[in-house]
């Protein structure tokens, strides 16, 4: 069984699909923290985003694999578990930008698309229903009004104490939309057959109901 969920920054896919994971025994797989990964690894090498050609011969040095200890993700990038360093406003901007590569995302679906073919998965992206998993049993576009996610990110990182400014955090979210609904390779769309979830005035369990429900249909 593979359960694909699509979405901008922030719907709450990662929330609902861990959930959804733990309470199925499926194995939950984050395909954004593997671009992020990518993107990390961009950083560290001091490679501009707008550099196309080096992004492009660059990518295969970076060697990327997903483990899970304790039913987490664990990301290894180059024999390095880099979890902690992936979820930086930083590192999500350089996901978006260096993620329109063809070369960069054909190593990571390969990646995706064999974690499928050999575990029950709930995945969660934003080409999962559209081109990674286009056969999954079940297809989700999860999404939220833009002001109600920068809210969720707000919310997060004043529990985190910082004094972040929330107009600015919905600006990043739009401008990210932007990118990754309007690249060329494999943008951000509703499948035409993914159910659509709305979860702007949904609670979590909700959402995770909802698509639980879908599943036993
Ligand atoms: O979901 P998350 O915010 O971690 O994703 C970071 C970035 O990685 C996204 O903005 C998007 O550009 C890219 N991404 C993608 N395809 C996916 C998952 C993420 O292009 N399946």
């Amino acid at each position: 069984m593979n359960i694909a969920i699509d979405g901008p920054a922030g719907a709450g896919k990662s929330t609902i699909a861990k959930r959804i994971a733990k309470e199925l025994g499926y194995i939950y797989v984050d395909t954004g923290a593997m671009y992020r990964a990518m993107a990390l690894f961009f950083i560290r090498k001091g490679v501009d985003p707008s550099a196309t050609e080096l992004i492009d011969t660059m990518c295969k040095d970076a060697q990327i694999s997903i483990e899970y200890r304790n039913g987490e993700q664990v990301v290894v990038l180059n024999g390095e578990n880099v979890n902690a360093f992936l979820r930086t406003e930083e590192v999500g901007n350089m996901a978006s930008a260096t993620s329109v590569n063809p070369n960069v995302r054909k190593k990571l679906v390969e990646l995706q698309q064999e974690l499928a073919a050999k575990n029950d998965v709930v995945m969660d992206g934003r080409d999962i229903c559209t081109v990674v998993l286009p056969k999954a049993e079940v297809k989700v576009f999860l999404t939220a009004g833009s002001d109600v996610r920068a809210k969720r990110r707000y919310d997060e990182l004043v529990a985190k104490g910082e004094n972040p400014d929330i107009k600015k955090i919905e600006a990043d979210i739009i401008e990210r939309d932007n990118r990754d609904m309007n690249r060329e390779v494999s943008p951000l769309k509703q499948a035409p057959d993914a159910t659509f979830v709305d979860s702007s005035y949904m609670t979590i369990e909700e959402v995770v109901e909802t698509i639980i429900g879908l599943t036993k249909k």
